[in-house]
């Protein structure tokens, strides 16, 4: 399951840091694009189950989804690309560009000290 690696790959990253820090880790900003998109609820749960006895327990992940971005090919303009509304949100020409999806980062590690 994607969610689990994804966890996995976190917990990893977050005790090395803390380790590093010497602190208390208490939130984790994530960010990813929407096709790189991952369930919150499931890596919310895969996350608990393996930061259970490490210092990430009870932790608080915050996700952001980022939306993809398309450049216009009339105007110019870049914006954010929706499924639902799949055209230049300036000129409303449907000829533009996708921008490649953003991939999944760990933006941001709170610690307590
Ligand atoms: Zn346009």
């Amino acid at each position: 399951m994607h969610e689990t690696a994804v966890a996995q790959s976190l917990i990893k990253t977050i005790l090395d840091e803390a380790a590093r820090q010497k602190a208390k880790p208490v939130t984790a900003k994530i960010s990813c694009g929407v096709l790189n998109a991952i369930n919150d609820e499931l890596v919310n749960f895969a996350f608990e189950a393996i930061a259970k006895g490490t210092a990430c327990q009870g932790m608080k992940l915050d996700i952001e989804h980022k939306p993809i971005k398309g450049k216009c090919k009339n105007c110019g303009a870049v914006f954010e690309f929706e499924v639902f509304n799949p055209n230049c949100n300036k000129c409303g020409s449907e000829d533009f560009q996708l921008f490649p999806d953003e991939p999944l980062v760990l933006e941001e590690i709170e610690f307590r000290a």
